[in-house]
């Protein structure tokens, strides 16, 4: 088998979009070079001027013209996100909503973009939150809609130009997103869509002496190529990684609610904050296997436009590969079913004999693969909680607030539930503790993450006499 962690070679002028489901091929599209991303960033860098000139009010008027777009076309880039990327028709249509919600969030965010004045002796001092100019948004195939508006939205929002470069198998819904942007009035070449290889334009996009700033989401390991190319010219960057979420589950916790195997396999378990990690206490260890075993017996796997449907199928062969590169065939685990190909299929699986140091506990597998472990006590569950790189989000089950609090204050992640699996609204911050990223998108200071802040002291002495 080949490295999965290689790129597959490909061709470098133009990309193939396959359907996840079926191996179709559902569109080509051209691959951006290095001088793509050259013209892209003077483009770019022209067009934030005369939008950073408007007044926020009028950039906030845009931008909700620019939901309204994406209100009304819903259903078109939900069933677009389907055929490339695999995911569930219900989901995607979420997706497209949560763009469009995203949007109104950060239009309301440009009104709400103050500086402060602060008192000094001798003066007045006043401080101004300026845009950074062409930011560059590098993202994955896991979440193509969401992750691609979070990373650019609230940076429009603050007044800056947006590059964005999707995952190479997941270009179609970026660029439509691009064209009713165009259509609700903003600004030529203020958000455009570059699709291509990571290795040449998303490189490109990081090394640019003219993007002020670059946000990433995808693997650690191409993350941490990012930041050290970041370094070289002291570029701000902001990381969402991989994740390896715990899910700890009390004895005193609804069982069954609890274990519900969405936790790690919606989107087919690629999900950085999918909860791989099920920690039960030991006591109730049998009872969740049993449940388990229950459950995943009954998820319904198969075509992603049926809305009966409750998992599809892997991103790429290359994701596929990578998967089963973890679950051997003779690994203890409970399994459901999956459809032979053609597609990119793996069956919801819970491995039941690992050891928790084994790679499969602790490596982001990214697909709809989760480790089963016991624990003994509070401190048990808490070692085990935090014996990971990664630190991004989590969940625990316990009808104890004294121990829901204590816990949640002793994981080291950036989004944590109590007796919930949810993990990402746009209003509340969003990114992870350790190997799992820097930085945070989303929430209430999303579009200062895109600001300068720029300080100044006026003198109220006059001039000397
Ligand atoms: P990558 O992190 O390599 O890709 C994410 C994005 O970065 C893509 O747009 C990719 O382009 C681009 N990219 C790749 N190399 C570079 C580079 N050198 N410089 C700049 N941009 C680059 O993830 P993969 O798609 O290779 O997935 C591999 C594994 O990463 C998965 O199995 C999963 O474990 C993890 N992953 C985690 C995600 C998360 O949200 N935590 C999201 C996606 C993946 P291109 O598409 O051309 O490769």
């Amino acid at each position: 088998m080949s490295d999965p962690h290689e790129p597959l070679p490909s061709d470098p002028h133009e990309l193939t979009i396959l359907n996840p489901a079926t191996e179709e091929v559902v569109a080509t599209v051209p691959a951006a070079t290095a001088e793509d991303v050259d013209a892209a960033v003077v483009r770019a860098t022209r067009a934030q001027a005369t939008w950073a000139a408007l007044p926020p009010a009028d950039r906030a008027r845009l931008l909700r013209r620019f939901a309204d777009g994406v209100d009304q076309h819903i259903e078109e880039l939900a069933r677009l996100e389907v055929r490339e990327a695999g995911h569930l028709l219900g989901n995607a249509r979420w997706e497209a909503g949560n763009a469009r919600d995203l949007l109104l969030y950060a239009a309301g965010g440009a009104e709400r973009l103050l500086g402060k004045q602060i008192p000094v002796p001798g003066g007045w001092d006043v401080t101004f939150q300026e845009p950074l100019g062409v930011v560059a948004v590098i993202a994955p195939w896991n979440f193509p809609m969401p992750i691609a508006a979070w990373g650019s939205f609230p940076a429009l929002a603050a007044g800056n130009a947006i590059v964005l470069k999707p995952a190479e198998t997941t270009p179609l819904t970026a660029l439509r997103l691009a064209e009713l942007a165009l259509d609700a009035g903003l600004p030529e070449h203020l958000f455009q869509v570059l699709p291509g290889h990571g290795h040449i334009t998303g490189r490109a996009l990081v090394d640019h002496p003219d993007v002020a700033k670059i946000v990433f989401t995808g693997s650690t390991r191409t993350g941490r190529e990012v930041m050290e190319r970041c370094a070289r010219s002291v570029k701000p960057v902001t990381l969402e990684l991989g994740g390896k979420s715990p899910n700890i589950v009390f004895s005193d916790a609804d069982l069954k609610t609890a274990v519900d195997p969405f936790s790690f396999l919606d989107n087919s378990g690629q999900d950085c904050c999918a909860r791989t990690r099920i920690l039960v206490h030991e006591t109730v260890y049998d009872e969740a296997r049993e449940l388990l075993a229950d459950a995943l017996a009954a998820v319904v796997v198969g075509d992603p436009a049926d809305e009966k449907t409750q998992m599809g199928p892997l991103i790429s062969r290359q994701q596929l590969d990578r998967v089963r590169s973890f679950v051997s065939d003779d690994a203890q685990a409970l399994r459901g079913g999956a459809p032979d190909g053609p597609g990119f299929w793996f069956p919801p699986t819970v491995l039941t004999g690992e050891r928790p140091d084994s790679s499969a506990a602790r490596e982001e597998i990214f697909g709809p693969v989760a480790v089963l472990l016991p624990f003994t006590d509070e401190a048990d569950a808490i070692r085990l909680a935090n014996d990971t790189p990664y630190g991004l989000a989590g969940s625990l089950w316990t009808r104890d607030l004294g121990r829901a609090l204590r816990v949640s204050r002793a994981v080291r992640a950036g989004n944590l539930s109590v007796n919930s699996h949810s993990s990402v609204r746009y209003w509340t911050p969003f990114g992870g503790f350790k190997q799992s990223g820097l930085g945070r998108e989303l929430g209430p200071d999303a579009l200062t993450a895109f600001t300068e802040t720029k300080n100044v002291f006026i003198s109220t002495e006059g001039p000397a006499q």
